[in-house]
């Protein structure tokens, strides 16, 4: 069984010091899958992860171009499949480039391409917690023993900063 691992956080802030230690932990060729919902935090959350990986102007989400890349310590590749109709349409982005190109891939809205996914991937799924506009949920789920090393590193890494986390497997 792979680990589940939940972690909350209060604030966007919260949430961008998170991914911001994740990107700093993340090696070339890491993919990661994030869904939910609209404001769910997804591009929060990958503004985060790109400034941990030594981005240092990360644009908002590219919802107009699908693909966004940045310059950091090595490449990120910044998909939002908000607008994506078929897994036909990825072969015309001609994503293959980015999924085994020598980056790191998040893809927003990751739940269209998840089932065709060739490669390991560290899913993240992002919702509202009831009661408070300002708290997020996200659970990081691995796919394969390497995947389940990062969601026990990304444990650790949330106790340390003091966010409530649960776990499971
Ligand atoms: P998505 O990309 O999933 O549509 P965004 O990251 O663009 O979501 O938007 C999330 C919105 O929710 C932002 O306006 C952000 O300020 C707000 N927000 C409030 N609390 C949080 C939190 N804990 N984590 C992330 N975003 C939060
Ligand atoms: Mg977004």
């Amino acid at each position: 069984m792979p680990d589940s691992l939940e972690v909350a956080t209060v604030s966007p802030d919260e949430t961008q010091r998170l991914a911001k230690k994740i990107g700093q932990i993340l090696n070339e060729g890491d993919i990661i899958l994030l869904s939910g919902e609209l404001g769910a935090g997804k591009t929060t959350f990958t503004i985060g992860l790109a400034r941990g990986l030594g981005v240092r102007s990360p644009a908002s989400s590219p919802t107009y171009t699908i693909i966004n890349e940045y310059d950091g310590r090595i490449p990120v590749y910044h998909l939002d499949l908000y607008r994506l109709e078929s897994l036909e349409e990825m072969e015309v982005i001609g994503y293959e480039e980015y999924y085994f190109g020598k980056g790191v891939t998040v893809v927003e809205w990751g739940d269209k391409i998840e089932s065709s996914m060739p490669e390991d991937y560290l899913g993240i799924d992002l919702k509202r917690l009831a009661g408070d506009d300002n708290s997020r949920s996200f659970v990081f789920k691995g796919s394969s023993a390497k995947i389940d090393g990062l969601v026990k590193s990304i444990s650790k890494i949330a106790k340390e900063i003091g966010l409530s986390v649960k776990e499971d497997g």
